[in-house]
């Protein structure tokens, strides 16, 4: 895995801050590639994300004998530990299908069909984009459910 580089961090800060006619200035090669920079640095943050509640929920197996408790309703006590043991291996679930949707969207800048609403397949505007690069929809198809076409 190749890691992100503090210029390359550096890089991707400037962008976020362009403003929004400046972002659409750019030629699309070039906002590909600051997308796919911009890609890079979420892939590695929810992929450190998920490692470290990983990490978290392993711990708290090993100090909350035996592993698998029974569910109790009995005794709260010693439950707490496995509540927040579930609860990180939840969150860590989530991290790592960020880290699909991540490398989905990654995986379209290679096919060159990346920026397309996979519902209604208009294009998703650069600003959503920026803001949510792994985007699949638009904010019409997000909000407005299944569409409407008969
Ligand atoms: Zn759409």
């Amino acid at each position: 895995m190749t890691e992100i580089t503090e210029s390359e961090k550096e890089a991707v800060e400037s962008y976020l801050a362009l403003e929004d006619d400046a972002l659409e200035s750019l030629s699309e090669p070039e906002f590909l590639a600051r997308q796919r920079e911009l890609l890079a640095v979420e892939r590695e943050h929810y992929i450190a994300q998920a490692s470290q509640l990983k990490a978290e929920a392993d711990s708290l197996s090993q100090s909350n004998e035996p592993v698998e408790v029974q569910f109790d309703e009995e005794s709260g006590e010693g439950n707490t530990l496995t509540v927040e043991r579930e609860r990180d291996l939840a969150l860590a679930a989530s991290a790592y299908a960020a880290v699909d949707e991540v490398e989905a969207a990654i995986d379209k800048i290679d096919h060159g069909t990346y920026g397309v609403c996979e519902s209604c397949r208009e294009l998703i505007p650069r600003a959503r984009l920026r803001a949510l690069p792994y985007a699949r929809l638009c904010v019409k198809c997000k909000e407005g459910g299944l569409p409407r076409r008969r």
